[in-house]
């Protein structure tokens, strides 16, 4: 079982020195966004008591689990519950 990251990372490097893995990938080489290695991830199975790269994410929505679900959901970090963002967005586009 492994993490992912996607393409809402916003490159910050909080998580790369956490990994005991080793597993994390800076946007290096053309690489748009960080990047887990499947094979090295375990998600922090034996090392800590949760995985370190979503606990220090400040990113909603940027790590996924095996599955594809956020380990930090909408809404999880701000508060903001998701349906009152969208709420306040749809009245700001209608300004
Ligand atoms: S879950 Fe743990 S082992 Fe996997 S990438 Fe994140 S910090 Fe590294
Ligand atoms: S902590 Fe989150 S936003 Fe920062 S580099 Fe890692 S995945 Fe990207």
């Amino acid at each position: 079982m492994a993490l992912s990251i996607n393409d809402a990372c916003v490159n910050c490097w909080a998580c790369l020195p956490l990994c005991p893995s080793d597993a994390i990938t800076a946007n290096l080489d053309g690489a748009t966004h960080f990047a887990i290695d499947a094979k090295k991830c375990t998600e922090c199975d034996g090392d800590y008591a949760s995985p370190q790269c979503a606990s220090i994410c400040p990113i909603e929505g940027a790590i996924l689990d095996a599955g594809g679900e956020a380990l930090n959901p909408p809404g999880s970090l701000t508060g903001i519950p998701p349906e009152l963002l969208e709420q306040a967005m749809a009245e700001i586009q209608a300004r």
